[in-house]
Parts: C-alpha cells; structure tokens; sequence
C-alpha cells in the first residue's frame, strides 16, 4: 500500500472480535479506528471521517441497520455489515439501506481483506470504462446495447437486457432481488415475488454462460441477490 493507508472504523461490540479485525487490518497496513456501541460509531465518523467502515449489526445500544440509515442522510463513506450465517433478512435490508457489501461470520483475513479491496476499489470510477463491461469472453457495450460472449451477439429480450445492464453497471456490488424488481418493474413492482425475476435470470444465463449450473458472470447470493463478477 503506498501513500496514505485508508482509514477503517470497526464497530463491533464484542472485543474478542474487534481485536481480531483490528489485528488483520493493521497487519494489512490500513489505519484503524474502533467503536464498540452506535454512539461511538456515531461520534467517530464525524471526527475521523473514516474511508471504510464495517459495521457489525447486533449493537448493544442500536440495530446496525439503523445506524446504517443514519449514515447515509449525509455521507456515502463505504460500509461493509458483519453479518451471522443464515441472517438472509439482516443482509437485504442492510444491502437496501445502503451498504456496499456483506460479509458471513466466521471469515477469513485473506476474504475480508479482498472485500475491503473490492469496495474501496469501486469507489474509484475507472476512467474510459463506462461504455462497456468485459469479463473474459462477456461483453456489453452499453452505447450499443449489445451483448456479446466470444465474440457472438447474445440475443436477449428487452426484459433480459435491462436485468444484465442494471446489474453490470454495478461490477462486483450484490444487488437484492428487491432493489432489481423495483428498478426493471418499477416502484409498485411485488418485491417480495421474485419469480419473474428468477425465471428472466435462468434464461439470461442459458444464453450467456457456459454452465448456467455454474455461472461465471451473474453470481447468485443464496437468499439475498445477484453479484456481476468484478472486471478484470
Ligand atoms: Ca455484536
């Protein structure tokens, strides 16, 4: 890492935990900052004005989404949530209030580290990119709405196109099966169906992925959305 090492506020009530992720983020040269309760979280983003915060959501003075929400009044500082396995409910409603991203207690350094990475990463706009996405063999040009794997175009349905569009203007960012429907079916959408959703999405990858068993471009997150692979 060179130049100044961004700076990472932990909230995190348990201290067995936040001194681990204190250990693994200075190991990793970021400079860290911890809170152990929304009150502190609070005060130490208006004093630090952390680059990254990762915020664990069972705080013993406020729920983690809450404070979430509270945050994004006023700033887009990153948030990555800690989440328990199996807390599908707790990751949508962060992912819709607007966190970055997610990770599931127990993880490893190597995988929160390349979260953090991931969303720092894409705070950044990389220049000239904008009119198209590329991995691998998959590409939209966006100017053309045109899809194309291998050099073949992909015919897609309008329906199917604005689902690839909409979730590969947002590389490597898991959007809610919610946030999907509102935006393609509009606000009225029946977010909590999401069959039609699913069922464009089995098409989709029949026409774009080799293995649509064992997709590489549109990622499923069991229970919360779908995650456009990073580019390269
Ligand atoms: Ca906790």
């Amino acid at each position: 890492m060179s130049g100044v090492p961004p700076t990472v506020l932990i909230v995190e009530d348990e201290r067995y935990i936040l001194k681990v992720l204190e250990t693994i983020l200075t190991s990793d040269g970021y400079r860290v900052i911890m809170a152990q309760s929304a009150a502190g979280a609070r005060s130490s983003i208006f004093s630090h004005m952390p680059d990254l915060i990762l915020l664990d959501l069972g705080l013993p003075d406020a729920d983690g989404v809450q404070l979430l929400q509270e945050t994004r009044k006023w700033t887009k500082i990153p948030v990555i949530v800690v989440s328990a396995r199996n807390m599908e409910r707790d990751k949508v409603a962060s992912l819709d209030n607007g966190a970055d991203d997610y990770i599931t207690k127990p993880f490893s350094a190597p995988e929160l580290l390349a979260r953090i990475r991931a969303v720092l990463r894409r705070r950044e706009p990389t220049p000239g990119n904008e009119d198209r996405y590329c991995v691998g063999d998959f590409q939209i040009d966006f100017a053309k709405r045109l899809v194309t794997v291998d050099g073949e175009i992909i015919r897609l349905t309008q329906v199917e196109y604005r689902i690839v569009e909409f979730i590969a203007r947002h590389p490597g960012k898991v959007l809610t099966y919610g946030h999907i429907i509102r935006h393609i079916w509009g606000p009225y959408a029946d977010t909590e169906n999401n069959r039609i959703l699913r069922v464009n999405m089995s098409n989709i990858r029949r026409k774009i992925e080799r293995d649509s068993m064992a997709p590489q471009y549109i990622l499923t997150e069991i229970g919360v959305g779908y995650r456009m692979a990073e580019q390269a």
